[in-house]
């Protein structure tokens, strides 16, 4: 058996993994049709706010992050880096941003705002969708399956969408109960009766964000042996995964496993 690394969490310094992958054609609209604000949505560590405002400062776009939450001084490193490349900051309460997504609210941010281009939390739309189905076509080599962590499940479905028939995907979610995430991918799905995918949903360590001592140690490990680092909140959780499904015994004798690595490291 072998495990190849698409190492994607070398794309960019700020702007890395999935997160530029997902940014690119949003941003490249936003730019066509005139737009010089971006607006978009995120928790106090997230790497989508982190990653669009390091773009917004590169590529002279204002950006403005809605972000869940009050405002907790001093910031963390992900919201002060944010600030400190320019993009503008509005903590919103939790109950407000769970309807982030409504007429109501988009409407009401467009008005305060423009003319604005928005961009929802995490990337998770069609351009998003698009800019993952490149991650595919760079792998030069035959593969069997193709691994990634998921978050909002927007890697994944651009990565089915690039698949051949006998090629399978599986998605490692991070959140706890991510079995709803099959449906909001197979919405995102050119093909969604292709059924070349599921989801591993109990490698989620109690939750978004959250992970143990044995995760760690996990990390530290496999750091050591492959020189390259991941992460408890994504990376770590796919790898741990990923090695238990093969102590399993779960993959057929010869199979080759591409793990894609997508970033979240800084
Ligand atoms: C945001 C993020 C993900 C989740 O990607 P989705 O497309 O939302 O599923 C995975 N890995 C890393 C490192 C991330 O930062």
């Amino acid at each position: 058996m072998e495990i190849w690394v698409k190492r994607d969490d070398l794309i960019h310094p700020q702007i890395s993994g999935n997160k530029w992958r997902k940014l690119k054609y949003n941003i490249e609209i936003a730019k066509k049709e005139g737009y010089t604000k971006i607006l978009t949505f995120g928790g106090a560590f997230s790497n989508h706010i982190y990653a669009t405002a390091a773009a917004g400062q590169i590529l002279g776009l204002h950006t403005i992050g809605i972000i869940r939450g009050e405002r907790v001084e001093p910031l963390n490193s992900t919201l002060a880096f944010a600030e400190s490349v320019g993009m503008e900051l509005h903590f919103i309460d939790r109950e407000t941003y769970r309807q982030k997504n409504s007429q109501d609210q988009l409407g009401s941010y467009q008005k305060s705002f423009s003319p604005v281009y928005i961009i929802p939390e995490g990337g998770a739309n069609s351009s998003g969708v698009k800019g993952c189905e490149e991650i595919v076509g760079e792998i030069q080599i035959p593969f069997n399956y193709i691994c990634c962590a998921c978050g909002t499940g927007t890697t994944l479905s651009g990565i089915i969408n690039s698949l051949s028939p006998f090629q399978k995907a599986i998605g490692f979610p991070v959140l706890k109960g991510g079995e709803f995430l099959h449906d909001e991918i197979v919405k995102q799905l050119k093909c969604p009766k292709i059924s070349n995918f599921h989801l591993e949903t109990d490698y989620h360590f109690g939750g978004y964000a959250k992970w143990n001592a044995e995760l760690e140690s996990f990390t530290d490990r496999f750091e050591k042996v492959n020189l390259f680092r991941l992460e408890p909140v994504y990376t770590g959780k796919l790898f741990y995964g990923l090695y238990d499904l093969i102590k399993k015994g779960y993959f057929p004798k010869g199979s080759r496993i591409v793990a894609v690595h997508t970033g979240g490291l800084r």
